[in-house]
């Protein structure tokens, strides 16, 4: 797509199908407004009682950018092909914009792939808690204490996340949220029919009551594997996780975390399409504006 009009045509196919859509009152009938130099892929609603101009990046990611179109597709590719993602300083020197820039943009597009429903896993379900910097379980007993005391979920700079994964389904990450008990969170994230797999770190202690079943695989005692009863796979997938994330980014807030966990999970429960799918999926779910205050803010 060499320029702005192919990029936009291509938007347009992908998000609406050919028909239009105003994104003020979902009437699927416009008029293409014809004036191409005030009204750059304008249309206006034919709704009598709306009437509103609207285009094909209105409410999306792309939305209000001087970027121009046939750069975000470049950055858009680059981050959902590329298994670690792109950095936003190769992204820069890429496309040609300052590192700023591409780091807005990237943010951007996390959001834009942002899971749009929480879906509640089931069937065989594996569960673990990690640290980005490392298992809060494996420092030091005070550090522990210390967290669990004033409920931070960051120590050091450091964010705690938990990840599960459905056997043959799908992963979701999530920062972990050290005012509510892990178990709630886990309960927040699994069906009830489901049968879960942890380690045995005490808070998951009692959760046979509400699942299936609740196996546990005892690393202490230097148990990894019991047949099915592993948790190989999610610790796989933090490995993967971590080597994209955690060695780039020592130290992240909550915030930003989250917006790093969603990126890899669009990755991880993707990584069996081919990449122009990948691409396209991700133009069909751009919606959902980031503004660079939001983003900067302070949590
Ligand atoms: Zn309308």
């Amino acid at each position: 797509m060499p320029d702005e009009a192919s990029c936009r045509a291509h938007l347009e196919s992908q998000r609406w199908n050919g028909k239009p859509i105003c994104p003020y009152c979902n009437n699927d009938k416009a008029y293409k407004l014809k004036d191409m130099k005030t009204y750059k892929g304008m249309y206006k609603c034919a709704n009598k009682s709306c009437y509103k101009k609207f285009s094909v990046t209105m409410g999306t990611i792309f939305e209000d950018s001087k970027i121009p179109l046939n750069k975000w597709f470049i950055a858009v590719y680059l981050n959902t092909a590329h298994k670690k993602g792109v950095s936003s300083c190769q992204l820069a020197k890429n496309i040609g914009v300052s590192q700023r820039t591409a780091w807005f943009m990237l943010h951007r597009i996390r959001e834009g792939v942002k899971p749009k429903e929480d879906v509640m896993l089931d069937k065989i379900v594996e569960v673990d808690e990690s640290w980005a910097g490392g298992k809060i379980k494996n420092k030091h007993k005070s550090i522990r204490d210390h967290a669990h005391k004033n409920n931070l979920n960051h120590i050091d700079g450091r964010t705690g996340f938990v990840g599960y994964l459905q056997r043959e389904g799908e992963l979701k990450l999530k920062v972990w949220d050290l005012n509510k008990p892990l178990r709630d969170q886990v309960k927040e994230n699994v069906k009830p029919e489901a049968v879960l797999i942890t380690d045995g770190y005490p808070a998951y202690v009692g959760l046979d009551k509400h699942f299936e079943a609740h196996e546990t695989v005892n690393h202490k005692k230097d148990e990894y594997v019991r047949g099915q009863i592993h948790t190989n796979s999610i610790e796989g997938a933090f490995s993967h996780f971590k080597r994209m994330v955690v060695g780039t980014y020592h130290s992240l807030s909550p915030k930003h975390l989250q917006a790093y966990c969603n990126e890899f999970t669009f990755r991880f429960n993707s990584r069996k399409m081919k990449d122009a799918d990948r691409f396209n999926i991700t133009l069909q779910n751009c919606s959902g504006r980031l503004t660079y205050k939001d983003l900067t803010a302070k949590v």
